[in-house]
């Protein structure tokens, strides 16, 4: 039985219980990569209806199946499909929604994997693409009646915390015809809800904040039944397929996500604030703070500003170096969204990826370091971060 509310904290704990056997509490693992038919009718049935939960496991899965569910029911789609990683259901999207010759638009600022997509491995296909500054709203609606079929979105966006106007892009990309696409892994369900803003597909990295433990790699694309249909066919072809152990993981790191996600808010806006107010800080990027420059734009479109916070140190590469490698609680490790409190110093992290412009472009300067701040004691993160200041 659905738990009868739409309360996140209620349906995280209490939504998929349907197939609970034999009063089990827990989900069971479905490892099984091949069904069984009862007879031919049956087996042709399976064959043939797309996303069939038993069937094989690359076309979908019973464990995959009720992590799709939970996932479907936070973001207000008709379903989901899950994937082996963030980028794998990002690719599946675009692959399985343009063809050669389509343009697509996408923001100048994304996850680097996405850049690398639309920069390098689309434009191999015959894709064309615009990249646009997220922020210039009335840029991503002209590009959009340039003919575009798709626009990829991401918002608040790595690492100098921009924001997209969801609801404006989404409404221009109808008026266009386009299929609008907003990787919503920073925010998460619980802080923003692209679908109920007009947006028609959302991805997710669920290895950040709905596994939340650094321990899975796992994917998710959120979309009504018509679109996922179609998505899943590249899927099954690009095979990008989530295990049904990780699918069982993320089941029960997403029980607690309520919890997790209200401590990690609480945490952002308590660091953001400390460093707005300490004098080795030249500026911080919060959507949080009344000073970031899209603070309405965040209090209109987000419920939460989530635990992702960036910020410039007074200083050079050297010293901003020296300051992540004293922080103590705040780990030096890439990715975010789980318990601990991680620290990346931006510039490093690009170093081998974007090229000069490509990191201007993204906003990546020597003094600028990432925090994701994970449920730990407010109070201690920081003094973690006044004695690395020191
Ligand atoms: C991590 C991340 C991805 C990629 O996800 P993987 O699970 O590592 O493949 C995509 N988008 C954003 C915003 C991310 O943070």
């Amino acid at each position: 039985m659905p738990a009868p509310t739409e309360r996140p904290d209620t349906v995280l704990i209490h939504a998929d219980r349907e197939d609970a056997h034999g009063g089990a509490l827990a989900p069971s693992i479905h490892p099984s990569v091949t069904y069984a038919a009862r007879d031919a009718g049956e087996f042709a049935e399976m064959a043939t209806r797309p996303r069939h939960p038993r069937f094989y496991t690359r076309y979908g899965n019973p464990t995959h199946e009720r992590a799709a569910r939970l996932i479907a029911r936070l973001e207000g789609g008709d379903g989901a499909l899950m994937t082996a990683s963030g980028m794998g259901a990002i690719s599946a999207v675009l692959l399985g929604l343009l063809a050669a010759g389509d343009r697509a638009v996408a923001q100048t600022s994304h996850y680097m994997g996405t850049t690398q997509l639309f920069t390098e491995l689309l434009p191999r296909f015959g894709v064309r693409v615009d990249l646009v500054d997220q922020a210039d709203t009335a840029a991503l609606v002209a590009a959009l009646r340039r003919g575009a079929k798709l626009v990829m979105l991401e918002t608040p966006s790595n690492p100098t915390m921009t924001l997209t106007d969801l609801r404006a892009v989404a409404d221009a990309a109808r008026a266009a015809g386009a299929i609008s696409v907003a990787d919503n892994t920073f925010a998460c369900p619980l802080n923003q809800q692209p679908l109920a803003l007009g947006i028609d597909v959302v991805v997710h990295s669920a290895t950040k904040y709905l596994g939340g433990h650094h321990d899975l790699i796992a994917g998710a694309i959120v979309a009504r039944d018509e679109l996922l249909d179609r998505i899943w066919h590249s899927t099954i072809a690009l095979g990008a397929t989530l295990g049904a152990f990780d699918a069982w993981l993320l089941l029960r790191g997403m029980r607690t996500l309520s919890l997790r996600v209200a401590r990690a808010n609480q945490n952002a806006m308590a660091v953001a604030r400390f460093l707005e107010g300490r004098p080795e800080v030249e500026a911080v990027h919060y959507p949080g703070l009344e000073s970031h420059p899209q603070h309405a734009l965040a209090r209109a479109q987000m419920r939460g500003f989530g635990g992702v916070l960036a910020m410039r140190l007074r200083g050079d590469y050297a010293r901003t170096a020296r300051f992540v490698s004293r922080l103590r609680l705040f780990t030096q490790a890439v990715s975010l969204g789980g318990v601990e409190s991680l620290v990346v110093h931006a510039a490093a992290m690009v170093a081998g990826t974007l090229d000069e412009p490509q990191m201007q472009a993204a906003g990546i300067v020597p003094n600028l370091v990432r925090l994701a701040c994970g449920v730990e004691a407010t109070e201690d993160l920081l003094a973690d971060l006044e004695q690395a200041m020191r």
